[in-house]
Order: structure tokens, then sequence, then C-alpha cells
């Protein structure tokens, strides 16, 4: 039987990054440099590398994604089997979930990274990279839309988080749990996802402010308010628990409504935005009856992102509501 056709696409990250003369580490190696790490890759892959970035996974843009899911987009049409995105774990949540929206192609794309280091002891890159070469060249990953696979576990986009600074184990999808594990060199999937809605046509090339506002106990609003004034074209809002806000920010929301599209999303690390049970002033009935839009379970940073792509694809608003609602 053939090996699975694959790209290995990197843009940096810890996984590629070795110790510079000016102290600490820098993203130095390319796609070909980490593929002729792993041992057994070949066995289970044929590969082909880009590296278009080098980068630490906190200078990506929403543009930079946006191209490479029209890399995606491209090369998936043709022969290949699938795609591995390698990228600084510290944005991996955020990177899968823009893929996860644009590219709408059955065969898998996994984002991976590593935790410590190439030079370090227990470098976890190459069992990483492994693994997600693995998944992407499976059958049983397909349809999944975009997966981030770390420590051997298989995540949804748009469930997954980093949730450690610092252990390999850092990945979890809190609302379900991973879909899937790689054992014995073989993706087995436990759970099955709906994909969720993508964000298809063409996207407008500015990228429009999307301010991500957490809300903390006696918050006053000031920051919300000043929203509009900074230039901001949408507020995601994380309230507290299943979407509250202190009494006195309500009339704030419904100012901001007026001006620009607002979601609610919790501040919790997980579970969905309520929608009919606390009616009291900045309870979630009172924020989503004065126009602001639920979240549902997604995260205010993954809520942000489909917040500035569908203000890109020039979507009316009252479509949006789709797009953030659960497959
Ligand atoms: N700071 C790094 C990055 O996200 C962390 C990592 O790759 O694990 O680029």
């Amino acid at each position: 039987m053939s090996l699975p056709r694959l790209l290995l696409l990197s843009l940096g990250g810890t996984i590629t990054m070795t110790r510079s003369s000016g102290g600490g580490i820098v993203p130095t190696l390319t796609a070909s440099d980490l593929a002729a790490t792993v041992p057994g890759l070949d066995a289970v892959a044929a590969i082909e590398t880009l590296s278009p970035l080098r980068r630490p996974s906190a200078g990506l843009s929403l543009d930079d994604l946006i191209g490479v899911a029209r890399t995606l987009i491209e090369r998936l049409a043709g022969d290949l089997d699938g795609a591995v995105v390698i990228q600084g774990t510290d944005t991996i949540e955020e990177t899968a979930f823009v893929l996860d929206r644009l590219v709408t192609s059955d065969k898998p794309v996994v984002v991976t990274g590593a935790m410590r280091g190439p030079e370090s002891a227990g470098a976890d890159g190459p069992a990483n990279l492994l693994a997600a070469a693995i998944v992407a060249g499976s059958r049983a990953a397909r349809g999944l839309g975009t997966l981030a696979v770390l420590n051997d576990e298989i995540h949804a986009a748009r469930l997954v988080q980093k949730a450690h600074t610092a252990l390999p184990s850092a990945f979890r999808s809190p609302l379900a749990g991973p879909l899937g594990l790689v054992i014995e060199g073989e993706a087995r999937i436990h759970v099955r996802v709906g994909r969720s809605l993508p964000v298809v046509g063409p996207l407008a090339a500015e990228p429009p402010p999307v301010a991500l506002v957490k809300i903390g106990l006696g918050d006053d609003g000031r920051l919300l308010a000043a929203l509009p004034e900074l230039g901001f074209a949408g507020a995601v809002i994380e309230g507290m628990g299943a979407g509250h806000v202190p009494e006195a920010l309500a009339e704030t929301v419904s100012g901001l409504v007026e001006l620009m599209p607002v979601v609610l999303a919790t501040r919790a690390q997980s579970g969905p935005v309520f929608c009919r049970t606390y009616g009291y002033p900045g309870g979630e009935i009172d924020l989503l009856r004065r126009g602001a839009l639920s979240a549902g379970s997604l995260s205010g940073l993954k809520a942000r992102l489909l917040l500035q792509l569908l203000l890109r694809a020039g979507l009316a608003p009252s479509a949006y509501g789709a797009f953030f609602a659960e497959p």
C-alpha cells in the first residue's frame, strides 16, 4: 500500500527553536530540518515541506493564517492526503480554530508544536510531529475538520485550549475531552464531532480590530465604553459564569450594541453561555435582549477570531448567530 502524501508546513514556534547567541531560544529550523529528526516519519508518510514563516506564535496574524488556509485549500484539492501545520503552542488553539473555519476539505489538517525546544532533554517535538503525521494521513481523521495533536492526544479545533505554560500535557478540551489518541502508531478516534459552519468566500484585506474584554469583580465598564473611540469594529465580552456582567455595565452593553456587534462569552474555562436562566439586569437574558450575541460554547479567544472573520467576510450581522451555534 502506498504511503499517504502529506504537506508539513512550518510557521515556527518552540519546536523550531535553538539557542541563540543573544540568550534564550529563537526559531531557526525549517519543516525539512524537523522532518529529518523524526524517527520513523518516512515509514508513515511521503512528506513535502514548506516553511513560509519562522516566528514565535505570538507574532502570527490573522492575515498569516488566511494565507496558510489558502495554501492548504489549494494543495488539498490536489493529490495530498492531509497536512500538518507546525507552530508555537501559545496560539495553537487560535490557529487551529481559524483553519477549521476556512479550510473545508475533508482531508485532515493537523496543527502541532512542542512545549520543549529540540535541544532540551525530553524534547517533545519529534513525537508530536510523528503523531500529527499519523493522524493527518489516517482515514479515521477525515471529516473532523482541523485537529490539534500533541502528547498523543487528538483534539478538535473548536474545543482545544492551552491549559498549562510548561507541561508537555498542556493541551485540554475541557468541554468534551480529546476526540481520540495515537496508540501503537494508529489514530484511534473515540468521539466524532460535527463540522462547524465554514466562513467561505472572499475576505476583506483590512483586519477589523475586535476587542476581547474580560470582566472582573467591580468592573466599572470604562474599557467597554471606550471601544468605539478606540476604533474597534466589534467586541467580545468574557462575562462571569454563564454570561453575566455587573448591573452597572448593562447600559454600556446596550450603547455598544448600537455601534458594533457584541458577542457574549464566558470567562469560565468551559461551558456554554446560558440563554434563559438568570433574569437580573446584567444577567444573560438581559444582555441577549439588549442585542448581544451568544458565543455559545466558544472561548472568548475563538469568538474574537470568528467575529473578525465574519466582519471580513462582509456578512450581514443577522447571519452571525448561525456561526456561533453548536454544530
Ligand atoms: N512561545 C512559544 C511559541 O508559541 C511557545 C511554544 O511554541 O511552545 O512560539
